[in-house]
């Protein structure tokens, strides 16, 4: 290393990736990024980082970080051209007023990330509800975790993740179910296997590294979790492996439960998942015996139109044996983007602030009282959800987008919806960090964004951590902090001083969303920075929820679910002949807008594979390595390297979901879960032909 890349400085702070919330020291010098560690003090990775967060400082100065605004001054079809940040700010209020004065407060849909910094997400629900004030605001975490947060709320409640990561170390049994950690968790992972003794079991069609790590691989049939997970409820209460005293205490529904389960025979679900009776049996004994037992849950559960009630499945489990609030024993949902549950608790999307319920009058008048606004401004239902308001865009409902750090043109599913959903409106505005993004194609006005490194205030990750971020750079160009941006809005809307009364840094926000959240379940109020960042983060609720057994629920108790098993939405047959599975790289992000940036990153996995079983490749007479085109019903992705392999089963096929280029969501199905509104990006038919 030469020496003008040794760092003078290092900053404390959080990974901006994943959920799993590492803490890092980023090395400057002279006020450059030249270095990233692991931080040897912080409890959730004890000095470990996976490939992105190792490289993430170099994101930081990478080419294509947008410096100034821009606007396309001669209409769709022109040039987008620079502009002043006077005249974006003037222009944005001023066509969203003139739509909304046309159309009514909630023509604009308001579409964010799981990656703004916690007093971000505050600012931004309280300026969409109340400055703009409409009610059609969501984020892209509906497109991740919403079915963990409805899944939760309906067997508890409320959302919230009861374990904590040490849960995976002590637990004697762990039962992974749709969760591909060793890619796309990594630090997390590494806290698995650290007890001897400890059984690890993994239920994934697909042979991942994280199942290559397991004692029991489970290679279920695709969206076969829920008679899985049934059918070890079945054997439970068949063979005495429940615990009738927690039930009696804390729990409701267990009669009409027991009724129920009766038809999930190991006869019954091993039909249905393709695993055998003694299997079954085998798993649901060690669950059962376990005197702890975790159930962690990623995107196989939650990208399902059964999301919600399959994350209700696996409560179910650990209600009938007692797996809630104690050592070792959780449901657990881990979580996708690095401040998702942030988002989750402060926002306006899911919920009201602190988890406040929108039908709840007592709810929205605690909140009205702490803003001193009248009740009536706000929402007794939460708006559309993300789907929903592309659906409204497409119907002229929504005549003005704001896109803030996402890139729906890759990520979401059914592009041609999403086209004629941008067709449909008069104004677009993207809001990000680099460009030009697909989505910019779209859009009328760009925003630049400061990024991860360049802003202070904190994230919460899967474990319901508080953890510091801090700035070590300044954001290029004209770029700005989004909740500078947001208060430059509020003020050109006459909200600020209404709203933001003496704002001017994110440690406001905090300060104003430490008293919204006192008293609730996410309860902010008894931490400061400086205790989080020294003590490396700060658990809100402590270190499991409910230990007291009891639930944010009328009653107090939780609720055994009836979850049925419904077949996915779009069965393979003669034309469309193979079912795809999307997922991630342990080195990619999202749409690689920032690990695409990294040209390390892009160098270990710069295009998209098709990974197909070798019995289905010899019946298609493809070889090794041939390109191929995939076809759905809706397009078709061209020219994607094809790798056979026994990691998928027959039948099956799977291709990684970050590549614009080959974009798997060309030919994912936009079927959602009409509880969380999450898509089902896990299943669709596709044909596989090689590319001409
Ligand atoms: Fe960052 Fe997640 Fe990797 Fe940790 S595991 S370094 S939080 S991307």
């Amino acid at each position: 290393i030469s020496e003008s890349r040794v760092a003078d400085t290092w900053t404390r702070t959080t990974c901006g990736y994943c959920s799993v919330g590492c803490g890092m020291l980023v090395g400057t010098k002279d006020g450059h990024p030249v270095a990233a560690r692991g931080n040897p003090d912080h409890p959730v990775n004890r000095g470990k980082l996976c490939p992105k967060g190792l490289s993430e400082h170099l994101m930081v100065e990478s080419p294509g970080r947008a410096t100034t605004p821009l606007y396309r001054r001669g209409g769709r079809g022109t040039q987008l051209e620079p502009i002043s940040w006077d005249e974006a700010l003037d222009l944005m209020t001023s066509r969203i007023g003139s739509i909304q004065q046309r159309f009514g407060n909630n023509a604009l849909g308001v579409i964010s990330t799981g990656q703004l910094l916690t007093e971000e997400f505050y600012t931004l629900g309280k300026l969409v509800q109340l400055g703009f004030g409409t009610r059609n605001y969501d984020g892209n975490t509906t497109l991740c975790m919403a079915s963990a947060v409805s899944g939760y709320k309906l067997s508890f409640g409320s959302d919230g993740p009861p374990g904590a990561y040490a849960d995976l170390e002590t637990a004697d049994v762990v039962l992974l179910i749709g969760a591909n950690i060793a890619d796309n968790h990594p630090i997390l992972c590494n806290r698995l296997r650290k007890r001897p003794g400890q059984v690890l079991i993994v239920a994934d069609p697909r042979v991942t590294k994280t199942a290559m790590m397991a004692d029991l691989h489970l290679p279920v049939k695709p969206r076969s979790d829920i008679a899985l997970l049934n059918g070890i409820a079945h054997i439970l209460l068949r063979d005495g492996l429940i615990d009738r005293a927690y039930i009696d205490a804390h729990a409701e529904g267990f009669e009409a439960f027991v009724e129920f389960a009766a038809d999930f025979t190991p006869e019954a679900v091993s039909a249905t998942t393709g695993l055998s009776t003694e299997t079954l049996e085998h798993v649901a004994h060690l669950y059962g015996r376990a005197s702890s037992a975790f159930i962690g849950w990623t995107m196989g559960v939650n990208h399902s139109t059964q999301g919600a009630v399959t994350v209700a499945a696996i409560n179910n489990l650990a209600i009938l044996t007692g797996n809630i609030g104690r050592t070792g024993g959780a449901p657990f949902s881990i979580t996708g983007q690095c401040n998702a549950m942030g988002s989750r608790e402060s926002s306006f999307t899911s919920a009201l602030p602190g988890y406040r319920r929108f039908e709840n009058a007592q709810d929205r008048r605690d909140l009205a009282g702490i803003w001193n606004v009248s009740e009536d401004s706000l929402p007794t239902a939460r708006g559309l959800a993300y789907p929903d308001i592309i659906e409204a865009a497409v119907k002229g409902q929504i005549k003005a987008l704001w896109i803030i750090a996402t890139n729906p043109v890759v990520s979401f599913p059914n592009l041609k919806l999403l086209e004629q959903a941008f067709e449909s409106t008069e104004f677009v505005v993207v809001q990000d960090g680099f460009y030009p993004t697909p989505t910019m194609d779209y859009a009328d006005l760009v925003l630049p964004a400061a990024i991860w490194g360049e802003k202070e205030g904190t994230y919460t990750n899967s474990e319901r951590r508080i953890s510091k971020v801090n700035a070590f750079a300044v954001p290029p160009g004209e770029a700005r902090r989004d909740f500078d941006i947001f208060l430059a809005l509020a003020e050109r809307l006459g909200a600020k001083g209404s709203l933001f009364l003496g704002w001017s840094s994110t440690h406001d926000a905090w300060l104003e969303w430490q008293r919204v959240s006192a008293g609730r379940l996410c309860d902010y109020s008894s931490f400061t920075w400086q205790q989080i960042e020294e003590q490396g983060g700060a658990q809100w609720g402590g270190d499991r929820l409910y230990r007291d057994g009891i639930f944010p629920r009328e009653n107090g108790r939780a609720l055994l679910h009836r979850v049925p098993c419904l077949p996915f939405v779009e069965q393979p047959d003669h034309e469309f002949d193979l079912i795809l599975n999307t997922g991630r790289t342990v080195e990619h992000w999202h749409t690689r807008t920032k690990t695409g940036a990294v040209a390390m990153l892009d160098a270990m996995q710069p295009n998209a594979w098709l990974e197909m079983n070798p019995a289905d490749a010899e019946r298609l007479s493809l070889s090794q390595h041939d390109r191929v085109t995939v076809c759905s019903r809706r397009s078709s992705v061209r020219n994607v390297e094809l790798r056979i392999t026994g990691i998928v089963a027959p039948g099956q096929v799977f291709m990684p979901f970050h590549f614009a280029e080959q974009n798997s969501n060309l030919v994912t199905l936009g079927a959602f879960d009409p509880i969380s509104r999450e898509p089902n990006y896990k299943q669709c038919a596709v044909r596989v032909e090689r590319t001409r």
